[in-house]
């Protein structure tokens, strides 16, 4: 199967999943995770549509980022080291991963000196498995207040990666958690001032049951690019 091929099947798997819950297709987008995938298959992704990918790796997006296209745009979605805020600011159109004041502060300076609002996810451990990134839920609701203390940010939803299970259906009820989680916190004003609130949940093998449960961004590489090296 070519990657055009992977990635017309991942989009009607998309919008299968979104009209089982009455949502409309266009409400979910796809981030083509590229990680460790060499720049031609990307090349190859772009021709056949695809615009946005997300990246883990600093280092490894810039020098990617620079060999590929300018309509390409770029998602953080690994975890971020606080001295890497510059070139993250200057990379990415969204970073995915925020998950501590610390790194908001220094993401919120950098976009000011580049004179530029950075959209973010707070990434949630919906899991609470201890060697994952990401704020436990009950945590979320302060970053998200000091969060607002940053002019150069703006929060537009939440993002998270469940505990790994070989049934999709396992992970339904973190899904799920994350979702009433945004919900709540955009009862209290805290989610949704700059738009749809958006859900980062889902990967190639439970992306379809993230849909139901309300993703809007699903982050797939393997069912797109095939096993990586
Ligand atoms: C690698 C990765 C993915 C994609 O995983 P696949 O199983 O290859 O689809 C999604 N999200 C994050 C945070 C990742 O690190």
């Amino acid at each position: 199967m070519s990657i055009a091929d992977n990635l017309a099947g991942i989009y009607e798997r998309m919008a299968g999943a979104a009209r089982r819950v009455r949502r409309s297709p266009e409400s979910v987008t796809l981030v083509a995770v590229s990680k460790r995938v060499p720049v031609e298959k990307i090349a190859e992704a772009m021709a056949a549509g695809q615009k946005l990918f997300g990246e883990n790796y600093l280092q490894e997006a810039q020098e990617k980022i620079s060999r590929l296209p300018p309509e390409a745009s770029w998602h953080c979605i690994g975890h971020l080291q606080s001295n890497k805020a510059k070139q993250a600011v200057e990379l990415f159109q969204m970073v995915e991963t925020v998950d501590n004041l610390k790194l908001a502060r220094l993401l919120d300076r950098q976009a000011a000196l580049a004179g530029r609002v950075l959209p973010v996810l707070v990434q949630v451990n919906v899991g609470r498995e201890p060697q994952k990134a990401g704020v436990f839920p009950e945590a979320a609701e302060k970053l998200l207040r000091e969060i607002k203390e940053c002019p150069y940010l703006q929060v537009r939803g939440l993002m998270t990666m469940p505990p790994f299970f070989d049934q999709p259906e396992a992970a339904r009820p973190f899904f799920r958690e994350l979702r009433l989680l945004a919900e709540a916190l955009t009862g209290k004003g805290l989610l949704g001032e700059h738009g749809p609130v958006e859900l980062s949940m889902g990967m190639s093998g439970d992306f379809e049951v993230a849909i139901e449960e309300g993703a809007t961004l699903v982050r797939v590489g393997t069912a797109l690019f095939g096993e990586r090296l």
